[in-house]
């Protein structure tokens, strides 16, 4: 008897076996349809094998699907992922198929001229209908807008006979791009990088790459022209660009349009399903050469990829926190390995983990040098508050005040950057001290005066701001506390009127749409002083900024997490990198209460080099990442006595293993989200353990109740 083992798009621990009738021939990634329970649900063929006088009753194969099969890189790659993340390879495939969910796009109904027949009666209305048609097809909105008319004229002339409806497939168009269409001349460093990025890609076989160098030195350009000779060498190329925000995609398409004549497909959760779906379907069948995306791009079924770029690599944003954790660079790399394609992560400012592997020649180094023409770095001086802290309830120095009104005067623009969304962080009672919380989750609320509510951000509970204090009844106490960027915006109003102020965060700029609207309307000079939080720290290129000023330089050193000082680093680099990109040469102040701390003294002395050898002599004294592995376990349930059972069920279980230690079970900081009780355990492990191996011995030796989620969390991120 032949047997297929099924990938269930489920969240479904492993693969299901069914028989395979004998009229059917199948193959690993073929899609079928498969008996669970009542239904016939989609499923993807993970093996097929024979076997002998089976004793279980196995349920049939119903039937192959139509769909094309899941090309073989992707099939290892969704096992493989599931592998590393100790994830279901079924919930991979279902991320792999996701393309498929939706409809395709709905044929458009247009209106084209019968022939040349004309209308009975000719008015001055239908003659500049008529007119406006020309012999094209058009939607009949479309037109009557056009010609000025009423729907009701266009219809009138359907009814007629004189035009007629017509249903165009929305086939979705994806243009070839022409790798010679508009190209750059590349200085050394960049044509450098561009021929090896492109000979790592044509050559075959995995390739990986550290694409390094400051904002505004090219990188962009130098691997547009590594895609422009891939795609010379083989027109056929896939390419994937992985981008960790997807307020940064436009700006990016638009450019990748303008060198190549053809607009690359676009993938994220932005884009509507069934678009999503053309782009799943032109992947597979080897219509589009180059996706932009986000990290769940890495799952289309491409055919012929042949090189990957991760752009902004040290962007925490690349971790997927929420459903499956996966990290979008480590897989980036992982699926140029299995597909033997070239993969470079780019960035001015790489995590450590990607220089340890470029240190020690794992990845290929392309450094390039200074930015691009005459355009300098920002001199960034550290604003000591110490010395010269603001007027109580204010949040800029005097010094900074100054350099804004020396850059409004000159008709240059500021950024403002605070990393805190919302007015004020914390409100508190003055009576009796409480500080404000969510009901059920163990954190602040943050009071938003433009909507007037107090929000948790971690939960997006949200409630009018109280005039009695919820805990003492006093009334009229309660004070905002901190500065968020909305309370900086109204410093700045007071303090410049005349100037035009905006504040750019998640709150203001919620989607991809109104992203883009506030970064237009500072590039064209619309807006003088911008505040905002890490929204506007990466990417995006203003023009007309020389100033940028970092309202609380100490704000991400007070986490404490192993990545604190990092983030913080590579925060404040892409935020002060903003100033003076093109002709004008730009500015960074920092304030800061800490001004001797080694983070901020390298970001002044603009070196890199040692603030990395510092951090990277600490974290090995302490075998963290990437000198050890570390992974995390999640235990959280409503019942808070489960959890506790469930973590000492784990605490008792803890397998024999050497050059490894398991720290907990304890609360987690935040130890009440949405009701649920949490608890967390980490495992840190020499690098050359088999950290998977590992938990999988140890959840298998543990029963976990319905009522107790667990989450396994490889390589983690967050310590929350
Ligand atoms: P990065 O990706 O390193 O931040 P970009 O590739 O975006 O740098 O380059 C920064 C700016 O300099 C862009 O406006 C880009 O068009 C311009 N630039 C960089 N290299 C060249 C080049 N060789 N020729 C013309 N313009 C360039």
């Amino acid at each position: 008897m032949k047997v297929a083992s099924v990938l269930i798009p489920l969240p479904v621990p492993e693969a299901f076996d069914y028989e395979v009738p004998e009229a059917l021939s199948l193959a690993r990634g073929d899609q079928v349809a498969v008996p669970l329970g009542p239904r016939l649900i989609r499923g993807v063929v993970a093996e097929v094998f024979e076997t002998t006088g089976s004793n279980r009753r196995l349920k049939a194969v119903d039937s192959k699907l139509d769909d094309p099969a899941l090309p073989a890189g992707v099939m290892d790659f969704v096992e493989w992922a599931g592998r590393w993340t100790l994830s279901p390879p079924g919930e991979m495939a279902a991320t792999a198929l996701k393309g498929l969910r939706a409809p395709r796009p709905r044929p458009e109904r247009r209106v084209r001229r019968v022939g040349d027949r004309q209308p009975a009666r000719a008015t001055p209305a239908r003659t500049s209908v008529l007119e406006a048609l020309g012999v094209r097809s058009m939607t009949a909105a479309d037109l009557a807008r056009d010609a000025g008319v009423s729907a009701g004229v266009v219809k009138g002339l359907i009814d007629e006979g004189v035009l007629e409806i017509v249903e165009i497939a929305a086939e979705a168009a994806f243009a070839r791009p022409d790798p010679d269409h508009a190209p750059a001349t590349l200085n050394g460093d960049q044509a450098a990088a561009a021929s090896a990025l492109a000979a790592g890609a044509t050559q075959g076989g995995f390739r990986p790459f550290l694409l390094d160098g400051v904002t505004g030195s090219g990188k962009t350009e130098a691997y547009l022209e590594a895609i422009a000779r891939v795609l010379r060498a083989d027109p056929a190329a896939q390419i994937l660009i992985l981008l960790p925000e997807i307020a940064l995609t436009q700006a990016l398409i638009e450019r990748i349009a303008a060198r190549f004549g053809a607009a690359p497909a676009e993938w994220h959760s932005g884009v509507a399903p069934p678009r999503r779906r053309q782009v799943w379907e032109a992947t597979i069948a080897g219509r589009c050469n180059i996706v932009v995306g986000a990290r769940s791009a890495l799952f289309l079924p491409f055919v012929n990829l042949r090189l990957i770029i991760v752009d902004e690599e040290h962007d925490g944003s690349f971790k997927q926190e929420e459903g499956l954790v996966y990290h979008g660079r480590d897989l980036a790399v992982a699926r140029a390995r299995i597909e033997g394609a070239a993969v470079v992560l780019a960035s001015a400012t790489p995590s450590l983990e990607t220089l340890w592997n470029a240190q020690n020649g794992r990845y290929d180094w392309l450094k390039l040098g200074a930015r691009h023409g005459t355009a300098v770095l920002p001199d960034i001086d550290l604003i000591d508050l110490r010395a010269a802290p603001p007027d109580p309830q204010t949040w800029l120095s005097q010094s900074l005040r100054e350099a804004i009104g020396e850059t409004l005067a000159r008709g240059e623009q500021t950024l403002l950057f605070l990393n805190r969304r919302g007015y004020a962080p914390v409100v508190l009672c003055r009576a009796c001290g409480h500080r404000l919380t969510a009901p059920d989750t163990d954190s602040w609320l943050v009071e938003h005066r433009y909507t007037g509510r107090l929000v948790c951000h971690l939960t997006g509970f949200s409630m009018a701001r109280p005039k009695l204090c919820p805990s003492c009844g006093a009334e009229d106490s309660l004070v905002s506390v901190g500065p968020g960027v909305e309370r900086v915006e109204e410093e700045v109003r007071q303090l410049f009127p005349e100037a035009r102020t905006a504040v750019f965060s998640s709150d203001t700029a919620p989607d991809a749409k109104a992203a883009r609207a506030l970064i237009q309307r500072m590039t064209h000079g619309e807006i003088d002083i911008l505040v905002a939080t890490q929204a506007a720290a990466k990417g995006h290129n203003f023009p007309r900024l020389t100033l940028v000023g970092v309202v609380d330089a100490d704000l991400g050193l007070r986490g404490g997490d192993l990545r604190a000082a990092e983030r913080t680093y590579q925060l404040l680099a892409q935020a002060t990198g903003r100033a003076g990109r093109a002709d004008r040469p730009g500015r960074a102040l920092l304030q800061t209460w800490t001004p001797e701390h080694p983070v901020l003294q390298a970001l002044a002395a603009g070196d890199r080099n040692a603030f990395v050898e510092a951090e990277m002599a600490e974290r090995e004294a302490a075998s963290l990442p990437p000198f050890g592995r570390l992974a995390a376990i999640v235990l959280s349930s409503e019942n808070a006595q489960a959890v506790e059972k469930t973590a000492a069920d784990l605490a008792q279980a803890i397998p024999n293993a050497e050059r490894l230690e398991v720290y907990g079970p304890a609360d987690a900081p935040l130890a009440l989200v949405r009701g649920r009780r949490r608890k967390r355990l980490l495992v840190r492990a020499d690098r050359d353990v088999d950290l998977q191996a590992f938990l999988r011995a140890w959840l298998q030796r543990v029963k976990v109740p319905a009522s107790v989620r667990l989450a396994v969390d490889v390589d983690p991120y967050s310590f929350l």
